[in-house]
């Protein structure tokens, strides 16, 4: 007896000294025959092919198989037989070879994966249990997905699953005219809706993840817009400056130049409309609360060149109570896309640049 495959006895009571046919299992010579007692129990197949094995290597890789060892026996019979049923007797073969050496070949897993993934969860192995799901996973098609997914949910194979259900909802379409789908909608209708409620709701988060990057890409362009007011203010830029600067003497356009251009005129228009905030201007409403936003996150009291950022403060300080939570939570996104801007970032020269859509600002709602 060299390894469990040596010696097959058939149920009729013959006996073959070959290796059963598993492509890929080698049985082993190597193996050290006379460290290895004798087999003490057989495992029994659909067929009725008997597979010699030891208990205590059984019953040490598998809880399920140790139970059945240990279980009381009806007849006392010198020989024990363990039946593993339902599945082809070379994947019984593969399951049993993994008990003995934990390993398990690539072309087996692709050929059993389906049964061994089965057995894995039955008999409580875990180890093969995690080879078969990824396994499968990356073995999924249009046209075994139905049947993996069914698996996956009888055996609590929760990332098999997902898996499943994230490529049903990607191929919908092509899902339809599948058999597997058509037998699914005749047989098991619960599955059915499981699935159908998983794309309307794959649907929801693509479209709720879609709204976040909008609302984070408004951030991050008011958050610049703030560093132009500022540099606009203290600097000067092309044609608009503080008092005491010739803003003519700038004639480069500056690194943010459409965001800082855009501003420009905003504040050049904000120092001259006849309408104001009051009159019902929007260019100018967006100005106004352009600089709220610069006075919420500024953090130079005295000094700020900014105009009105001194009374904003004092104002908000007047009325901290009141000041509205929507407002609030502006401030702490836009400062936070600031802080995340002014980390370091590779390749930042080389991203495209983020061009000020006024239409957004305007959308901008407090
Ligand atoms: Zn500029
Ligand atoms: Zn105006
Ligand atoms: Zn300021």
């Amino acid at each position: 007896m060299t390894t469990i495959q040596s010696q097959i006895k058939f149920s009729g009571g013959m006996e073959m000294n070959s290796t059963p046919p598993v492509d890929g299992v080698v049985a082993d010579p190597s193996t050290a025959a006379s460290e290895m007692p004798e087999p003490d129990v057989h495992v029994v197949t659909s067929s009725g092919i008997l597979i010699p094995a030891h208990s205590k290597i059984l019953a040490s890789a598998s809880a399920a198989l140790e139970n059945m060892i240990n279980r009381p026996q009806k007849r006392r019979s010198s020989e024990r037989r363990i039946p593993i049923l339902g599945v082809p007797d070379d994947a019984v073969s593969v399951f049993i070879e993994f008990l003995y050496s934990y390993r398990c070949g690539e072309e087996q897993l692709k050929k059993y994966g389906i049964h061994l993934l089965a057995l894995s969860h039955v008999y409580m192995v875990p180890q093969l249990k995690q080879r078969c799901t990824r396994a499968l996973a990356e073995q999924l098609t249009i046209d075994n997905v139905v049947d993996v997914l069914q698996l996956a949910r009888l055996c609590d194979a929760p990332n098999l699953h997902l898996k499943c259900m994230k490529l049903l909802s990607s191929n919908f379409k092509a899902l339809e005219e599948t058999e597997g789908w058509k037998f699914l909608q005749n047989h098991d209708p619960f599955l059915e809706l499981e699935i159908l409620q998983f794309i309307d709701e794959s649907d929801l988060r693509k479209r709720r993840t879609r709204r976040r990057r909008e609302e984070q890409s408004l951030y991050v362009v008011l958050s610049e817009a703030m560093d132009c007011l500022v540099h606009i203010c203290s600097e000067g830029c092309t044609s608009v400056g503080p008092h005491d600067m010739d803003p003519s003497k700038e004639k480069v356009p500056c690194s943010k130049f459409s965001t800082c251009h855009g501003l420009q005129l905003l504040i050049k228009h904000f120092g001259s409309c006849k309408k104001r905030v009051k009159g019902g201007c929007l260019r100018c409403k967006r100005m106004w609360q352009l600089f709220r936003l610069h006075s919420s996150i500024c953090d130079q009291f005295d000094g700020c060149k900014v105009p009105l950022c001194r009374q904003f403060k004092l104002k908000e300080l007047q009325d901290r109570r009141e000041s509205d939570e929507l407002w609030r939570l502006l401030v702490r996104k836009v400062a936070l896309a600031k802080a995340m801007l002014s980390l370091p970032k590779r390749k930042r020269e080389e991203e495209p640049r983020i061009v000020v859509d006024y239409q957004e600002l305007r959308s901008f709602k407090i």
